[in-house]
């Protein structure tokens, strides 16, 4: 879920929003519905900008993917979408990782609102 970073990025801003509209994860593809925290993310690399929403829960899942890729020396994509299976590159996944594959939308949609209330 991951690649080796030779480069950083020009520009990197994620910041937690509450959706006023309906958005589609540009991970998972699930709906973010209004009242729904989602991470919003712009990058520039290379001269080209690009944004991207993830939902609490793929937010959630790349934040620890960032967090033991740090040790590695990775960094995941954006969007979760390398291709690569957790197990074939970390070993078993954690509970409460695998557990956010269940969320409900409901849960999904307020998993960051826990993370800011403990700011
Ligand atoms: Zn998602």
């Amino acid at each position: 879920m991951s690649f080796e970073p030779d480069e950083t990025y020009d520009v990197y801003r994620k910041t937690i929003r509450r959706a006023n509209k309906e958005h589609v994860c540009d991970a998972c593809k699930c709906t973010i519905r209004p009242g729904d925290t989602y991470a919003h993310v712009a990058t520039v690399f290379e001269g080209s900008a690009e944004t991207c929403k993830r939902c609490g829960r793929c937010e959630k899942i790349h934040a620890h993917l960032a967090d033991i890729g740090a040790r590695h020396g990775t960094y995941p994509m954006e969007r979760l979408d390398c291709g690569q299976s957790y197990e074939d590159e970390w070993g078993e996944c954690p509970t409460d990782i695998q557990e956010l594959a269940f969320a409900t939308e409901d849960e999904a949609g307020r998993i960051l609102d826990k993370d800011q209330e403990r700011r």
